[in-house]
């Protein structure tokens, strides 16, 4: 059994931490924040519930993914015996580099290190460690639980043993994937961004309410969630810093909409902190 440490608790460290637990991995969450690794306790357990109680998860799976799981805000035990990283903290570069540095130095020397960077190049963060070819980014979607694939990005270094390691844990976790050769944004990120911005600039311009915006991509275009929905869902906050950093990679088409640069400023995040496009209780 391979153990699996994901370093960042947020909205997808701890859907991917219950995603390896009910696959029978052993999993160590990490957070620097005690606030956030208590919330993210508290709603994988809400899961491993409801999971369980809607038939999901029979009683052993149930049982033996709770024991899997460990919760450790030091990142040097949390990492120590791991065979594989996920690191999910926020998507900024220096906060990254910061994380890999210190991920090399403290990791098994022939542990894989994956990163859940939307939009980011794997080559610069292998590049902060002494092992660039055990260095790739596993693009998991939100909620992880529901969610069937795992974009595979290569680095320009990145192994073709580490491409396949991560091929198989994908199989293990019952997820499809595809693999991506380096490019900002992916194949998804790349595109989701900008039709959801694309909605937050006809909202400004006064095109139609968010909520017919949402109503005529999904029923129109076929799509399961509208582009403001969906945005609200992944956090303002995260769909901002993807925004910027296409914006500078890869140009004017990616400027963030001046709405969501407005919303991020007053704290409307989306779902997590109750209101984005829309009100949550
Ligand atoms: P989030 O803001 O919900 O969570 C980030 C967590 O990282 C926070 O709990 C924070 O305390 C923690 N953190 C920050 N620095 C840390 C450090 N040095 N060590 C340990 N923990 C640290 O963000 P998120 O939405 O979960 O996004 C995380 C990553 O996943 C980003 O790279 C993002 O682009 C990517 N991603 C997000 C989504 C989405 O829908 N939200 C989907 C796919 C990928």
């Amino acid at each position: 059994m391979e153990r699996v440490t994901v370093v960042g608790a947020g909205v997808m460290g701890k859907g991917i931490a219950y995603a390896f637990a009910i696959s029978n991995f052993q999993v160590v969450l990490n957070d620097i924040r005690l606030e956030a690794l208590q919330k993210a306790e508290a709603d994988i357990n809400q899961l491993l519930n409801d999971s369980f109680q809607k038939g999901f998860l029979s009683e052993v799976q149930y049982a033996r993914a709770k024991e899997n799981l460990q919760y450790d805000m030091e990142l040097a035990s949390a990492v120590k015996d791991a065979d594989l990283v996920v690191e999910a903290v926020i998507e900024r570069m220096d906060i990254k580099a910061d994380v890999f540095q210190k991920l090399d130095k403290l990791c098994k020397s022939d542990a894989v290190l994956a990163t859940n960077t939307s939009t980011m190049s794997p080559t610069e963060i292998g590049a902060q460690t002494s092992r660039p070819d055990k260095v790739v980014a596993m693009h998991f979607f939100n909620p992880v639980h529901k969610m069937k694939l795992i974009e595979i990005v290569r680095g320009l270094e990145t192994s073709d043993e580490t491409v396949q390691f991560a091929k198989d844990i994908a199989t293990k976790l019952k997820k499809e994937y595809v693999e991506v050769n380096e490019f900002p944004g992916f194949v998804t990120s790349r595109m989701n961004c900008l039709v959801g911005n694309e909605a937050m600039n006809m909202l400004m311009e006064g095109v139609a309410s968010a909520k017919d915006i949402d109503k005529a991509i999904k029923l129109g275009l076929n799509h399961p969630m509208g582009p403001l929905e969906l945005a609200d869902l992944v956090g303002l906050d995260t769909r901002l810093r993807n925004m910027e950093y296409l914006y500078q990679t890869l140009g004017e088409k990616y400027r963030p909409s001046p709405i969501l640069v407005k919303y991020v400023k007053a704290g409307r995040l989306g779902r997590k902190s109750g209101r984005g496009f829309y009100e949550y209780n």
